[in-house]
């Protein structure tokens, strides 16, 4: 049996010891004593390193932010993209789609940054060139855009 089958099984077995013993009334300090500081302390450290063990084995690096991650699947992927990553990578489109998604006239984020009034978006990198297409994150048109211009969102 490999060590976390056999921390688990230590774990059924105390439990079940346990159970027995609760069954037990007898008034016995000595047996009270016993079910407090040896069970329940072997239970909360066998626990814990059950814990420990299944943790670390678990833990994988994001490939994309370099962050260590606890995934619950004990698969181990051979990429591995963090929760917060898979959230934020949709969210960057190129500004041709975003401008009628906001009610924004065509070329309107074009306009913008050749009028440098989106530099610190530009500068953090929410707002880049990739070829001939502007890209922007939709946090700049939340912030920019909805916060700042009152724009809303009308669709998407
Ligand atoms: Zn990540």
């Amino acid at each position: 049996m490999d060590i976390i089958g056999d921390l688990k099984k230590k774990i059924a077995d105390l439990e079940e010891l346990k159970d027995k013993l609760d069954q037990i009334e007898i008034d016995n300090m000595e047996l009270e004593m016993f079910k407090k500081f040896t069970i329940d302390r072997l239970l909360a450290d066998y626990s814990q390193k059950l814990e420990k063990m299944t943790y670390t084995k678990f833990t994988q690096r994001c490939d994309l932010c370099q962050r260590w991650t606890e995934e619950t699947d004990p698969e181990l992927k051979s990429i591995m993209i963090c929760q917060v990553c898979i959230v934020n990578l949709p969210k960057t489109m190129t500004t041709n789609h975003a401008e009628p998604m906001w009610g924004l006239h065509v070329g309107k984020i074009k306009q913008d940054i050749d009028n440098d009034l989106l530099e610190e978006y530009i500068n953090v990198g929410l707002i880049w060139k990739s070829g001939r297409y502007w890209l922007v994150h939709e946090l700049v048109m939340q912030r920019h855009y909805e916060r700042k211009l009152g724009y809303k969102r009308l669709e998407g």
